[in-house]
């Protein structure tokens, strides 16, 4: 079984044909980065955080707890995606910063973390009186 803590081994086959090498190899990176996935979701409880949804993997979603805000920071690579989450996995950066949310409740913080940043600018007034009759 793959261990993303202990996996730096080239796995990959060689094929003749360029074309089968090259199927392969996306097959080898994704299959990797669902693993690393399912490793750091585990460790970080296995459902969301928020409303506890945990039917399907690829509605889960690795939280920020403390917001990286957009525009105000610059978001490096290795602090997203599968490079994070494998920081996570190694201890990199420490676990209780993070959290599992589902696609949903993720989409519903991270608006309300906009929307309190857009408060703060007049020009966003209109966004907050959208919101209030319902919108
Ligand atoms: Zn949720």
């Amino acid at each position: 079984m793959f261990d993303p803590q202990v996996d730096n081994q080239k796995t990959k086959m060689p094929y003749k044909d360029p074309l089968k090498q090259r199927e392969y190899e996306i097959i080898w990176h994704r299959n990797k980065r669902l693993a690393v996935k399912i490793a750091v979701v585990k460790l970080l409880g296995n459902k969301c955080a928020i409303c506890g949804y945990n039917d399907n993997i690829r509605a889960l979603q690795i939280d920020h707890i403390e917001p990286i805000l957009r525009g105000s920071n610059i978001v490096k690579w290795e602090d997203v995606g599968t490079n994070l989450q494998l920081k996570i996995l190694r201890g990199k950066v420490p676990k209780g910063d993070y959290q599992v949310l589902c696609a949903n409740c993720h989409a519903i913080k991270t608006f309300e973390v906009d929307r309190k940043k857009f408060k703060q600018s007049s020009e966003y007034g209109a966004v907050d009186s959208a919101l209030a009759l319902g919108a």
